[in-house]
C-alpha cells in the first residue's frame, strides 16, 4: 500500500533562502525534512506569479494547458480586465466585488481550463480523499457552500476544502485567517487546520499552501524574510506534532516540498503602458473603444491588441526596445524572442528545438519550453513581455515593490525553487513534474 503525499508549498521561497535557512535552529522542520529526504533546485513555469504557479502545480501542465495567463489579464470574451489580487490599489481599480468573484470562483470554475485535469479531480475520481489549505487552484468534484453569507455561491473542491475561512469542509476551530496578513495570519490559520487534518488522518494527500512567505519578502526583500520563514516552519512543526512528533510523521506520509515560484530584488518601477503612447488603452469604465489593453504587475506584462489596432505585435515590441526587457510574441508558425533589437526565433521540431538568431536573449532556464507555453495560451497577450531585471511593472492601482521583492520573469531568480522530496522519489526538476508524481505515488493512472 503506497503511503500517504503531503505537498508544502512555501510561497516565494527561493532556494537560496531555504539551503541558508536549513543550518539555522530557527526553521527545524524545514533542516528536518532536508536531512531525512532528497533536495534540488527545480524551475517553475512562466510568468512566474502565483495563479499560474499553483495552476501549474495543481494540473501537471504549463499555461497552455491550464490557461491560467498572469495575475492580471484581459478577458477577450468579456471585453474586461481580470485581476486576480496585484495589490489593495489594484482590486480596488479592477473592483473589489469581482476580484473577489475572479480569484475565489471564475479561476477555477470558468478560466481554469476543462481540458486540464487538477490532481484533485485525478485522486478523488480514483476514490482517495483529497485535501487542500488555501490552495488558489482548487478544482474538484465536491461541493463546499459557503461560510460567509456574502458569497452566494458554492465553490467545487476537493474532499476537505479549506480556503480562507470562506469554505471549509469541516468544523475545526480555526480562527479566522484574513485579518493583519504582515502579522502571518494565514499561515496560522493553516497551521491549525493542519493540525486538525493529520490528527485524525483525514486524507490520501493534501496541498498545504503557505502564502505569507512571499508576502514579506516582496516588502523585506528576497532571501530577507527570515522571520515569514520560522512561522511558515512553525506551521509545519505542528503537521509533524500532530501525527506524534516527525519520525511517526514520515511513518505515514511522504513529502514534497516546493516553492510556487523565486523573488529577484526590484531596484525600480515602470509603467509598461507608458510605452505605448498614440495608442488607446483599454481602462474600465471610460468606454471608449480601445486599440490595446496592457496589463501588467509585478515582473510580467501583457499586450492585447483590440480590434483597430494599427500596430503588428513586432511594431509593438519595437516600441520596447532600449528598456532591457524580453519581449515575446508569435510570427507565423514560430516565437520571436526580442531584447533590445536583438531576436532569437524558435519552434519545436523533432526532438527538440528549431532556432535562429541570437540566443543569449533567451539565456533563462528552461526558457524556450515555458515561453512557447505561455505563448500558446489563448489568453495570453499578443505579447508578453518579462521584465528587465531590477524592474518591476507598477499594477493596476500603481501599486509596485520597488526597494523589496518581485518576481514573473523568465529570470533565474524568478524562476528557480527549492524542491524536497521525502520518499517520493527522486525530487521533481520542473514543477510541472510534481501533479504526475503525485498521482504516480499514489498508485493513480493519470487520466489526462
Ligand atoms: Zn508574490
Amino acid at each position: 500500500m503506497a503511503k500517504k503525499l503531503v505537498l508544502i508549498v512555501i510561497d516565494g521561497l527561493t532556494p537560496a533562502m531555504l539551503e541558508r535557512a536549513v543550518e539555522s535552529d530557527d526553521t527545524p522542520a524545514l533542516r528536518f525534512l532536508m536531512n531525512e529526504g532528497e533536495y534540488r533546485r527545480a524551475v517553475t513555469t512562466f510568468p512566474s506569479l502565483t495563479p499560474v504557479c499553483l495552476s501549474s502545480i495543481a494540473t501537471g501542465g504549463h499555461p497552455d494547458v491550464h490557461e491560467i495567463p498572469h495575475l492580471v489579464w484581459y478577458h477577450r470574451g468579456e471585453k474586461r480586465l481580470v485581476e486576480y489580487g496585484s495589490s489593495f490599489g489594484a482590486v480596488r481599480a479592477a473592483g473589489t466585488a469581482r476580484t473577489i468573484r475572479d480569484v475565489v470562483f471564475n479561476l477555477n470554475e470558468e478560466h481554469l481550463s476543462r481540458s486540464a485535469t487538477t490532481v484533485f479531480e485525478a485522486l478523488e475520481a480514483a476514490g482517495l480523499v483529497s485535501g487542500a489549505v488555501n490552495m488558489v487552484c482548487y478544482r474538484g468534484p465536491k461541493r463546499h457552500a459557503p461560510l460567509v453569507p456574502w458569497l452566494h455561491r458554492p465553490a467545487y473542491g476537493p474532499s476537505r476544502f479549506f480556503y480562507f475561512n470562506l469554505f471549509e469542509s469541516d468544523v475545526t476551530g480555526a480562527p479566522l485567517a484574513v485579518r493583519t496578513r504582515a502579522r502571518g495570519s494565514v499561515d496560522e490559520y493553516a497551521r491549525m487546520v493542519g493540525r486538525w487534518l493529520v490528527t485524525r488522518d483525514g486524507f490520501d494527500f493534501l496541498v498545504f499552501y503557505l502564502p505569507d512567505y512571499d508576502f514579506a519578502s516582496h516588502a523585506a526583500g528576497p532571501e530577507a524574510a527570515h522571520a515569514a520563514l520560522a512561522h511558515a516552519d512553525r506551521a509545519i512543526v505542528s503537521l509533524l506534532e500532530a501525527a506524534g512528533g516527525p519520525d511517526e510523521f514520515l511513518e505515514r506520509y511522504d513529502v514534497l516540498l516546493c516553492s510556487d515560484h523565486g523573488q529577484t530584488r526590484v531596484e525600480s518601477a515602470q509603467r509598461l503602458q507608458d510605452a505605448f503612447a498614440g495608442l488607446t488603452l483599454f481602462h474600465r469604465g471610460n468606454g471608449r473603444p480601445a486599440q490595446l489593453a496592457v496589463t501588467a504587475s509585478n515582473r510580467a506584462g501583457m499586450v492585447y491588441r483590440l480590434p483597430g489596432c494599427p500596430e503588428t505585435a513586432p511594431e509593438l515590441a519595437q516600441r520596447l526596445d532600449g528598456r532591457g526587457h524580453v519581449v515575446l510574441f508569435r510570427e507565423e508558425d514560430q516565437a520571436v524572442a526580442r531584447l533590445d533589437g536583438t531576436e532569437l526565433r524558435f519552434a519545436p521540431s523533432a526532438g527538440g528545438w528549431e532556432t535562429t538568431g541570437d540566443a543569449a536573449v533567451l539565456s533563462q532556464p528552461d526558457a524556450l519550453e515555458r515561453v512557447w507555453a505561455a505563448l500558446a495560451n489563448p489568453n495570453a497577450g499578443d505579447l508578453i513581455v518579462s521584465a528587465a531585471p531590477g524592474v518591476e511593472f507598477a499594477d493596476l492601482g500603481g501599486r509596485h515593490h520597488a526597494g523589496g521583492g518581485s518576481h514573473g520573469s523568465l529570470e533565474q531568480g524568478d524562476s528557480e525553487v527549492p524542491m524536497i522530496s521525502v520518499g517520493a522519489g527522486p525530487p521533481p526538476a520542473r514543477t510541472i513534474d510534481v501533479a504526475p508524481r503525485v498521482l504516480e505515488q499514489l498508485g493513480v493512472t493519470d487520466g489526462r
